[in-house]
């Protein structure tokens, strides 16, 4: 959506914005994005992608005081210039190690790690993709992995959600370099992407295979090696994996995983790698903290995902609207945005912090409740949304 310019209205010495009638169409809609400033020491929060509990951790948090004593505060530059540390080359290292693949490189943030890394390989000599290049995409992708598609040469190509015979029609349908999206845990569905299925389908049609594992590492597989891990898919299998630090891991940033020549390649030339400052080299000590926590402590997996069964299984029982998910993403499908910000306001008087996600964000008419658990959570917290979530849904049939 384009807003036109806004116009500036002095108003009692104080400049304001007037409102666009393009905002007012939003509100009309049930829409416009406010933002919540959150206290979730009293409401719980079931809305954070913090899956393990690791945001507040202790000793991811003394990791991070003790790094800032020694690096200070911000890198100061750009990894290529002298914004590169010790901290974030010996996180590097160990995320290839976990991911089991040759490199690492960080990002300072998902976003940019796909929108830098699509664009750079859909331009590289490596795929010397140029107009002849395809990106293939499930529609129902994270928002930076279609843009990092649109801002590159190559020609998107978007399937019908987790649809492998469409997605082969389409493979077939053209010729040139390909390279094929995924999200590995749907971020606003929760449901997986069938990663196997995508592997061998690249194979067969010469694509390189991307997936976006935000919501998977820490969460799936035995060491929290995220999807690759639990299907024992190798860098021959998956080439191209991305991870974000700020979800599982508590932190910030993220990361792609693969090959000396993909990783060479996005240092040559993903232009959201060179031209942003490194993140803080405490970030990255407090990653390292929260890597080893990661892998070693399983107990937090395996406490999340009986959270899981019990949230699952209750809310069947209760007849609630869940949608296809067995992971710590359980949406709620009330389809008209109205209610879903409705609904998540009353929790809200409850005691529950559950945030309504709306178009655009998801389709149309599949505005949703999304809510998403965290090994922080009790069972009994789980009891109380579910008795919420009951008498809501009662009022409302
Ligand atoms: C959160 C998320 C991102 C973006 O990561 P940030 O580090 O928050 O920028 C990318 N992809 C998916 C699937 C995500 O859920």
């Amino acid at each position: 959506m384009r807003y036109n310019a806004p116009k500036l209205l002095n108003f009692h010495k104080l400049t304001v914005f007037m409102y666009l009638p393009e905002l007012e169409t939003l509100k009309a809609q049930g829409l416009y994005r406010s933002r919540q400033i959150i206290d979730d020491k009293t409401v719980v929060n079931f809305c954070s992608n913090d899956y393990l509990g690791l945001a507040k951790n202790e000793t991811v948090i003394a990791a991070f005081k003790n790094a800032a004593d020694i690096y200070g505060v911000g890198s100061t530059s750009a990894h290529l210039i002298c914004g590169h540390s010790n901290a974030h080359h010996a996180l590097e290292e160990e995320l290839a190690e976990f991911t089991g693949r040759e490199r690492a490189l960080l990002f300072s943030t998902g976003y940019m790690a796909n929108l830098g890394s699509i664009a750079a390989l859909a331009k590289s000599t490596f795929l010397s993709f140029k107009k002849e290049g395809f990106v293939f995409e499930d529609k129902l992708n994270h928002a930076s992995l279609l843009d990092g598609a649109l801002s590159s040469d190559a020609t998107l190509k978007r399937y019908p959600h987790v649809d492998l015979k469409q997605l082969e029609k389409l493979l077939t349908s053209v010729s040139g370099k390909k390279l094929i999206v995924t999200d590995g845990i749907f971020s606003m569905d929760g449901d997986v992407a069938p990663l196997r299925e995508l592997a061998e389908l690249a194979k067969q049609h010469a694509a390189l295979l991307m997936v976006d594992d935000a919501h998977g590492f820490g969460v799936l597989g035995k060491t929290g090696g995220g999807l690759v891990e639990q299907l024992n898919l190798t860098q021959i299998d998956v080439p191209i994996l991305m991870g974000t630090l700020g979800k599982a891991f508590g932190t910030f940033g993220a990361f792609i995983a693969g090959s000396e020549t993909l990783i060479e390649t996005l240092i040559q030339s993903a232009r959201t790698y060179i031209y942003t400052t490194a993140l803080p080299p405490a970030i990255a000590q407090a990653t390292r903290a929260s890597l080893k926590i990661v892998i070693a402590q399983t107990w937090r997996r395996e406490k999340l995902h009986s959270l899981i069964t019990q949230f699952k299984t209750g809310a069947m029982q209760l007849n609630l609207p869940l949608m296809p998910s067995d992971s710590p993403i359980q949406p709620l499908l009330i389809g008209d945005s109205f209610r879903a910000t409705q609904m998540s306001l009353q929790l809200l008087e409850l005691g529950f912090l559950v945030s309504a996600i709306r178009p655009p964000t998801v389709q149309k008419n599949k505005a949703r409740l999304r809510i998403t658990l965290s090994a922080l959570h009790e069972p009994d917290d789980i009891s109380r949304l579910l008795e919420s979530l009951h008498c809501l849904n009662k009022l409302e049939n």
